[in-house]
Parts: C-alpha cells; sequence; structure tokens
C-alpha cells in the first residue's frame, strides 16, 4: 500500500523491525510478589508485637500505631535496599485519573562528607509534596499549596523497577494542609469504613454475633487499544487526544467476528507476557487475557482484591501496560474510543462486599438463612442505584466515556440493574407478599417464613446492561478503560452504606414493634422491592422503547452526556448522602465538580484545536496538492485531445471548501469564553463544539476517500488496526 513518504516509512520500520530479545520463561514460584513487601516479609524481619499490631491495622482497620513507623520503616529500608533501590516514593492519587510520585533518595550527608542510607518512621508515615500544581477545585489557594501524603498501611509497599534502578514505592492518600481530601483513595477508605459500619448493623439485626469486619472487593476487566509506534507517531490526534479525530474507516472492521477470542498475534502475546511478569512480581494477580471485539484491541483482568488495594493495582496495571508498550514499539491506547466505528474500550468493575466470618454478602448460598441475608443485602444495591443512578452516571462521566455509554456496544447511559430471571421471580413473589419457591431449584412451596434455594447462573447474561448481577457480585460496566475505578467503587460503597443503614432502621423498628424477624425482614424486603423495583430491567437495554419507557414510565433519568451528568454531583441529594456517611464534606465534593468539569472542558478543547490543526495543516495541504495535480492532468491530457470532466474537481474542491469553513467556525467558536456558569460552559462544548468537530470530520473523512492515498498525511485506519 503506497503511502505519502511519512506513512512507507512507518510501514517499512515495522516490517524491518527486530523482535524483542527473548526472556527465559520464570516460575510463577519465583516470580509472585517478588518486589512486594508483604505480610510474609514483614513477618520474617519485624519484632513479632510489631508484626501483629501492624498485622491488625491492615486486617481489621484498627487504627495504625505510629509508634511502630520507625521500626517498619528500618525493616522498610533494608529490604528496598536489598533490592538494590536508592530512593522512595510516596505514590499517591490525584484527582485526575492518574498517578503522581514524589521520590526522595535514602542518601543523607554525614559531617564528614561520608554518606549513609537513612529512612525513618516521620518520612514513612507523612510526605510533603508541593501541591499546588495539582487539581484541588478551590479548596486551597495557592499560598497555602502544601499537601500531606499521608502512609497506606492497608495497601503493600512494592519496588518498582528501571533498566537502572529501583524505587520503594509507598501507597499513600493526599490531603490538604487543612485535611481535606485531594485525592481519591481518601474516600475510598472513608466509604468502605461507613459501608462496613452499616452492613456490621444489618448483619447484627439478622442475629449473627461473630461478625469481622466488612470490606468491598473489586476485580476490574481492563480493556485496550494496541498501536504501532510508528504510526501514532505521525497522529497528533493520538499522542494529544489519545484517539482518532480524522479516519475513514477500514473496508474491513469487526463485522467479520474474526478478533473476538481468536489467536493473539504472536507480537502481542509477546508484549501481554511481559506485562504480566512484572505485574506478578508486583503482586497483581493477573488471571485472563484475550483478544477482544474490536480489531487492535485486548482485555486483561486481574483476580479480584479488596477494593483499596485493587485500585491501586489497577492503576499500576495502566502505568505498566502504557511504558511496557513503549518498549516493545507499541502505544497502548486506553482511551474509550480510539476509533470510530469500531468497538471502544470499557472497564467492567466486579463488585462484592463480605467479611472473613460471613463471607460474601453477595452470594445467594445455598441455605434460606444465607438466602436471607443475600435478599437484604442484594435488595440494599437495588435501593441504592435506583436512589443514585444518576450519581453513578456522574461518577463515569468524562469526555472520553460519552463516546461509548449509550452507542450500543457498551451500556445505555441510563442506570437500570439486571438480575436475571431468576431473582427477578423471587423480588416478585416478595412484592406479591407470598414467597413460594424459586424457579428453577425444584423446591416449591417452602412457606412464608423460608426463602428458596436458588442456583447462582440462573440468570442469563445481560451484555447491555449498565449493572448486572453476575451470580455472586454486581458487575458494573458502564466505567471507562482509562478511568480510575476508585470513583465508581466510593460511588457503590456510599450508596450501599446509605441503603443498609435503611435496612437496618427498617427492621429495628419492626423488631421494636413485635414483629418477629422474619417478618421483619420480608416486610423490610417488600417496602424496599414496591419503592425501588422500577430501576429493575432485564431486557434490552439499547431499544428505542426501553430509553422511552425508562423516563416516561420507571422515572429514571437519562442524562447522556458528561455535561448533563456532572452537576448531579452539585445536587442537595448527594451532597446530603456523602456529608452524613462522612465520605466527602459539601467543600470536597464541590471540589470534585469543579475539577471533573474543567476536565472535560480542557479535553474538548484540546480536541477542537487539534481538529483545527491536522485538517488545515495537513488534510488541506494534501487536498490542494492533488487538486493541483489533477488539474494539471487533466489539462494536459486536453491537449493530447483526450477529455476526463472534471466532476472529481469540483467535487472535492466543494468538500475542501466546507471542511475548511467549518474548521473555520469552530476556530471562532473556542475564542467564545464568556460563560455564566461552568454548566453552560459544559453544555457549550457538549452541544456546539463537539457537533461542529464532528462535521469538520465528516468532510474530512470524506476527502480521505477521494485523493490519492501516496498524498494522505496521516496513517490510515487499515495500517493503523491492521499492520503489527
Ligand atoms: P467476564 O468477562 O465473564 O465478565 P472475567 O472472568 O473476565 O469475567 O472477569 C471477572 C472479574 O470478576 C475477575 O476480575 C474476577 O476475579 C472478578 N470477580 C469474581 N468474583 C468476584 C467477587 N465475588 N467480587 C468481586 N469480583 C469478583
Ligand atoms: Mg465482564
Amino acid at each position: 500500500m503506497a503511502g505519502n513518504s511519512a506513512r512507507t516509512q512507518a510501514v517499512q520500520n515495522i516490517t524491518n523491525r527486530q523482535p524483542m530479545p527473548p526472556k527465559a520463561p520464570q516460575s510463577l514460584a519465583s516470580l509472585w510478589a517478588s518486589d512486594v513487601f508483604t505480610l510474609s516479609k514483614m513477618k520474617e524481619c519485624l519484632p513479632k508485637e510489631v508484626f501483629k499490631s501492624l498485622k491488625k491495622t491492615i486486617e481489621t482497620g484498627a487504627e495504625l500505631d505510629v509508634s511502630i513507623a520507625d521500626v517498619v520503616a528500618l525493616a522498610m529500608k533494608d529490604w528496598a535496599l536489598s533490592k538494590g533501590a536508592l530512593y522512595y516514593a510516596h505514590v499517591f492519587y490525584p484527582l485526575t485519573n492518574a498517578t503522581a510520585e514524589k521520590h526522595d533518595g535514602f542518601i543523607s550527608v554525614q559531617s564528614d562528607g561520608s554518606v549513609i542510607s537513612e529512612f525513618g518512621g516521620k518520612v514513612l508515615v507523612q510526605g510533603e509534596p508541593d501541591g499546588s500544581s495539582f487539581p484541588n477545585g478551590g479548596i486551597r489557594s495557592t499560598f497555602e499549596a502544601r499537601g500531606y501524603t499521608a502512609w497506606d498501611v492497608t495497601s503493600p509497599a512494592y519496588i518498582m523497577t528501571t533498566d537502572n534502578g529501583a524505587t520503594l514505592c509507598i501507597p499513600t492518600v493526599f490531603i490538604s494542609w487543612t485535611g481535606e481530601a485531594l485525592d481519591k483513595k481518601t474516600p475510598l477508605l472513608r466509604a468502605n469504613a461507613a459501608m462496613n459500619k452499616a452492613a456490621q448493623r444489618v448483619l447484627s439485626l439478622i442475629g449473627h454475633t461473630d461478625i469481622a469486619p466488612v470490606n468491598s472487593s473489586c476485580g476490574a476487566e481492563q480493556e485496550y487499544f494496541l498501536v504501532d509506534a510508528n504510526f501514532v507517531n505521525n497522529r497528533p490526534d493520538l499522542l494529544l487526544a489519545g484517539r482518532t479525530l480524522f479516519g475513514a474507516s477500514a473496508a474491513k472492521g469487526q463485522q467479520f467476528d474474526d478478533h473476538y477470542f481468536g489467536a493473539i498475534p504472536e507480537r502481542v502475546q509477546v508484549y501481554m507476557q511481559d506485562v504480566e511478569q512484572q505485574l506478578y512480581r508486583l503482586g497483581i494477580p493477573a488471571k485472563t487475557r484475550h483478544n477482544e471485539v474490536a480489531p487492535g484491541q485486548f482485555e486483561i483482568a486481574p483476580f479480584f482484591e479488596s477494593a483499596n488495594v485493587a485500585t491501586d493495582h489497577q492503576q499500576l496495571l495502566m502505568t505498566i501496560l502504557k511504558n511496557t508498550a513503549k518498549k516493545h514499539g507499541l502505544v497502548c491506547l486506553l482511551h474509550e474510543k480510539p476509533f470510530k466505528g469500531i468497538n471502544g474500550s470499557g472497564k467492567h468493575v466486579n463488585w462484592s462486599v463480605g467479611n472473613a466470618t460471613q463471607g460474601n454478602l453477595l452470594d445467594p448460598g445455598n441455605t434460606p438463612h444465607a438466602n436471607t441475608q443475600f435478599l437484604l443485602f442484594c435488595g440494599a444495591v437495588i435501593r441504592g442505584v435506583h436512589k443514585y443512578g444518576p450519581l453513578l452516571r456522574a461518577a463515569i462521566a468524562t469526555a472520553s466515556n460519552d463516546h461509548r455509554l449509550g452507542a450500543n456496544e457498551a451500556p445505555p447511559a441510563i442506570m437500570s440493574v439486571y438480575l436475571g430471571s431468576q431473582l427477578d421471580n423471587v423480588f416478585e413473589q416478595i412484592s406479591n407478599g407470598e414467597i413460594t419457591g424459586s424457579l428453577n431449584a425444584g423446591v416449591m412451596n417452602l412457606g412464608i417464613n423460608t426463602l428458596p434455594v436458588f442456583s447462582k447462573d440462573a440468570g442469563d447474561r445481560n451484555r447491555t446492561s449498565p449493572f448486572a448481577f453476575t451470580g455472586n457480585r454486581f458487575e458494573f460496566r458502564a466505567v471507562g478503560s482509562s478511568q480510575s475505578v476508585a470513583g465508581p467503587l466510593v460511588t457503590m460503597n456510599t450508596m450501599l452504606a446509605d441503603s443498609l443503614n435503611w435496612v437496618a432502621d427498617s427492621l429495628e423498628s419492626q423488631l421494636n414493634a413485635g414483629i418477629n424477624l422474619d417478618g421483619a425482614i420480608l416486610k423490610t424486603l417488600k417496602t424496599l422491592i414496591d419503592q425501588h423495583g422500577a430501576v429493575v430491567f432485564g431486557g434490552n437495554g439499547y431499544s428505542a422503547e426501553w430509553h422511552k419507557m425508562a423516563v416516561e414510565e420507571r422515572g429514571l433519568r437519562n442524562l447522556k452526556t458528561a455535561a448533563d451528568a456532572l452537576p448531579v454531583l452539585k445536587e442537595p441529594d448527594v451532597q446530603e448522602l456523602f456529608e452524613k456517611l462522612g465520605v466527602l464534606s459539601p467543600v470536597e465534593l464541590a471540589s470534585r465538580f469543579e475539577i471533573y468539569a474543567e476536565q472535560y472542558i480542557l479535553a474538548i478543547e484540546v480536541e477542537a484545536k487539534l481538529v483545527v490543526g491536522m485538517a488545515k495543516t495537513g488534510i488541506y495541504p494534501a487536498a490542494v496538492k492533488y487538486l493541483s495535480d489533477l488539474s494539471a492532468t487533466l489539462s494536459s491530457l486536453k491537449t493530447n485531445g483526450v477529455e476526463l470532466g472534471n466532476e472529481r474537481l469540483v467535487l472535492i474542491a466543494g468538500l475542501l471548501t466546507s471542511m475548511t469553513a467549518t474548521a473555520d467556525t469552530l476556530s471562532a467558536t473556542l475564542a467564545k469564553h464568556d460563560f455564566a456558569t461552568i454548566e453552560e460552559h459544559l453544555q457549550f462544548c457538549a452541544q456546539t463544539i463537539r457537533p461542529l468537530m464532528d462535521e469538520v470530520r465528516q468532510f474530512a473523512d470524506e476527502l480521505e476517500g477521494e485523493i490519492a492515498d501516496e498524498l494522505w498525511p496521516y496513517p490510515t485506519y487499515q495500517e493503523m488496526l491492521f499492520i503489527k
């Protein structure tokens, strides 16, 4: 395939590429957590009492005894030095979906000029990065820019290695000097604590006496694209925005369904194995890998872990996916919609709650008693999604995820719950006030006090639901591939905490009124499903009928864009929810709205500028060159008595004129800056700028199909998706 010189060079580079030097395979035992300061390593090197105290904090959330910090720091330092680390870093998670690090050397210069390695409890426990360059949504003015990082003992420290060295990394929270959370970890820890408290109330009311701390778990399935770096370097849009802003569809897309679960290309498999080895060394349990639906798209899913650790691991995983791709001459695109016309990428967040004594509280189990417990927890989730669906929508609202949601490949923007036919039926029976049995358990007429036994996989899989029950957990499917999973987990745990408190209040008031436990549970469940059952939907989430029914009959909200969804963060019931459960203060919540709105606006402005730039400096010159070549050829043919007609000239000139005019309009529109409110600015981006960008693209993509391939300036979809 002929391309312009840069494209031809890119293809040549790929053809001549030397494969990565092979590495000897390593056993899982030698790799697993070898770069993590694990509990078992701590046990080996810490005094017994110190280890016991630390373990208690990690496993039960008991308060950290700071007096042990010096001893732990010393052991951590010795371990890190033995791994070749010269530096340590407090790692934190600002409100940008990114990971931030502040590095310091262990080096300490002595009075005689010699150096020693030093690392004490004080610097382990607390760091002081300059916070001024991180978004704070108005929480601090720049002169009060100081931020603090504080050690999160519940997420293990680890070593990050490069070819030239190693760094000890310590997961931390990031707060302002006035104590407000400036990060994604702090609210996650708080939401978990609120959920734990509420869950314990319910467990105790239904008769448990041994109740271990309840924690949430998360297993995230990460989708991504791989494109050869030679192409990306010639695409300003991919380089700066992470997605293609131009590009006509290739003749072949995903319509053959030949990529999903197909054989993984060897170059990609070598890359995946490299990624997995690093993940194993960091104690991240990578479990599945496969091709995804679109050409060039893949998925990696680690085994689930506690939500806090899984979130840190998810951030590391995204970093490793990207960094390792570079070494393999690839670029890993985590964007939700890198290519128009083929599937985008998401990150299904599998979520459950449980503890050491009662197990997974979303497991239907086999005994009626466990079923009652399950139904209460499952019902609490249903109530949460019904009451706070718009908040869930806001938690996944980004400029990039807007391209995916509701595009008939990803869940719609309307939040509903899929339960499967068997559970649907159980809740229907509860609503009717009489429980007779479950659909296919073969056990009928268990009597009103006993609940049916049901099998885990009685429900079908419904890919069109944004929030689906999948046997022993819920799967939030609308989360974007480039997002931190912290926001969705904060939202889920908080709404569950609220619902569990409602359940506990209801049980308490009925028990106090002299109703027996079974009666109180049934009454609670009936009220719950009667009030919130409208959110349960088992049909086709893509259909137009559902969109109409959801809004008109069920009263659910359809927040189509992030511009519609983000203002939910300012609604009084959301503010009250976060405040009363101690997850986010009104100031912290307001700062989140400001920051996420700003990020949305910035992302769209950057893209719009790229659209204008690429149209004018790349596509326009190529098209003009083609027009001039073509008209010269037509004239010369004419002098030789051959007449070809000038329809193509006219067509291309017309497209070019329209593209340039629209790009000029877009450019002028971008200059508008007098908005009365952020909400107005958000809507302007969604309703005015984005459609103009799409319009420029439409003309440009048509031009791509009209002018000589050798003149087209940017790598094409065909090249980027199919050449490896
Ligand atoms: P699928 O593609 O069928 O949805 P995968 O096996 O790819 O499923 O991913 C499922 C994810 O859910 C994995 O990360 C898995 O560890 C996680 N998971 C399984 N059980 C639970 C649970 N009880 N709580 C949270 N996550 C879970
Ligand atoms: Mg899944």
